[in-house]
């Protein structure tokens, strides 16, 4: 197995590179050319098993040898030993058919930790091994930075500086991200908005000199590894429920299409998966692709569930290289017109692919506080508002009542307390671990939104510069 671009024109690569790459050089994704196999057999033997065994087990095709099997064990035990639920992502039912896998565990609260927390690790090990370091540089509204920073924090190969706007996060986002006193954590508050922010960290990766200099890096959403380590827990979820004996369904809320993208591969790989239901907020390019087979962008609207307030959904590259047959020409050429006209259409046969596996449905606002209450009300659990737009999809599904639906849980309630109170009349409480967050203490950088001073900090933090 090797990993190809989606867009056909850069060279193939290996893990290692593929981990540290990112983006391909042509600006296509990495998908694997084969999808390694899991048999029945292989199913059934994973029933019973401990998560950090199966994660073993369903990744380490995908890893060509370059991590030996015990090495990369430790390194996957040891990345969910900061997990606080011994199920890493348990299963919770909510009625005869549909179920939860809370994927919330992980020190921030939200599914991203999943993936990330593997990751991170991942880049010691290979950077180890190549005697090299990278500095991490990124820029949050607030939600996303302390995932990144979860995940770089301690590395012994990695720097990280995580760019936030001066007062503009709530405090908890901001308390989560500033209460991480590890040497190799860095965090500024920018004197200027959150695209102010976003502009500066574009600025630094356009300038080839600071990028060689502190070997600058992203823990971005396209990063294959990233789809990698998401597979495990639908397959933990399926066998679960019966899999490889009995099919079943998930409903996933979605923005950048990374969560569902990694369901698809698990199908790929032989999971019996009847359905994926993919739920949007007002943000609902994705369900309308699913009707209509037209891509077509338009404003972002902010909704009370911002992590899915996206409208060029990345990952969707890498399911649309295969329904245009793995043509990379093709897919070039569609991205480019996307990226040219915010549009582009697919034929009927590609439609109907999609739609086999897939459909999509769109949750506002309204609607979206309704199924958290809802679901407060019949089953006593707790949605937070992106799990919500997942679980009401899934009410919405046209799909055999016999096959049970598990909706994925993408964040803590309690990372979204305002929006909870507001459907179910209840405060959620922060976990045990992050109780104390707010006796913590903090350590922040403010900075002026200049380049040189930003640049400058940057390089003081970074090892890779002495190195
Ligand atoms: C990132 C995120 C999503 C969207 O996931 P994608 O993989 O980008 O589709 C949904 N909910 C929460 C809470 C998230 O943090």
């Amino acid at each position: 197995m090797s990993y190809i671009s989606t867009r056909g024109m850069a060279p193939s690569l290996g893990f290692d590179d593929v981990l540290l790459t990112g983006l391909a050089r042509d600006g296509g994704l990495y998908v694997p050319d084969v999808w390694p196999q899991l048999t029945d057999d292989d199913l059934r033997a994973l029933r019973g098993k401990p998560y950090e065994e199966v994660a073993v087990r369903v990744m380490t095709p995908f890893l060509q040898g370059a991590i030996g099997e015990e090495e990369f064990a430790r390194l996957v035990r040891d990345a969910y030993s900061t997990f606080t639920h011994r199920a890493i992502t348990p299963l919770i039912q909510l009625d005869q058919r549909n179920w939860v896998v809370e994927l919330f565990h992980g020190p921030t609260l939200a599914f991203k930790d999943v993936a990330l927390q593997l990751l991170g690790r991942l880049f010691d090990h290979v950077l180890a091994k190549r005697d090299s370091r990278i500095t991490v540089v990124g820029a949050t509204s607030g939600d996303t930075g302390s995932a990144a920073i979860e995940a770089c924090r301690d590395r012994e190969r990695v720097d990280i500086v995580i760019l936030h706007p001066y007062g503009r996060t709530s405090e908890v986002q901001r308390r989560q991200m500033t209460s991480v006193l590890s040497s190799n954590v860095r965090n500024v508050a920018l004197q200027g908005t959150f695209d102010d922010a976003q502009d500066a960290v574009k600025a630094m990766f356009n300038d080839p000199e600071f990028r060689a200099e502190v070997n600058l890096s992203a823990v971005n959403s396209i990063n294959w590894a990233r789809i990698m380590a998401q597979i495990v827990y639908y397959v933990t979820a399926a066998v679960a429920l019966g899999a490889p004996d009995r099919e079943v369904a998930f409903a996933v809320p979605t923005g950048n299409f990374g969560n569902v993208y990694a369901a698809y591969a698990a199908k790929a790989m032989g999971v019996p998966i009847a359905r994926l239901i993919v739920g949007t907020n007002e943000n609902d390019i994705l369900a309308r692709f699913f009707q209509q087979g037209e891509m077509k962008t338009s404003v972002v609207v902010p909704t009370i569930s911002p992590s899915m307030d996206i409208q060029v959904s990345s990952n969707f590259e890498r399911l649309l290289f295969d329904l245009m047959d793995r043509d990379g020409a093709a897919v070039a050429a569609t991205m480019d017109e996307f990226k040219r006209t915010g549009r582009f259409q697919v034929s009927q046969g590609q439609l109907t692919r999609a739609i086999e596996l897939f459909e999509g449905h769109r949750c506002g606002q309204e609607e979206t506080l309704e199924e958290m209450a809802r679901t407060y009300r019949d089953a006593g659990y707790m949605l937070d508002p992106h799990t919500a737009v997942g679980v009401n999809a899934a009410r919405k599904a046209d799909l055999d009542p016999s096959v049970p639906i598990v909706s994925l849980a993408c964040a803590h309630p309690a990372k979204f307390p305002d929006a909870v109170e507001r459907a179910t009349g209840i405060r959620p409480g922060l976990p045990r671990h992050l109780a104390d967050l707010f006796e913590r203490p903090e350590r922040v950088h403010v900075l002026p939104n200049d380049m040189d001073v930003l640049k400058r900090f940057v390089r003081e933090q970074s090892r890779a510069v002495r190195g």
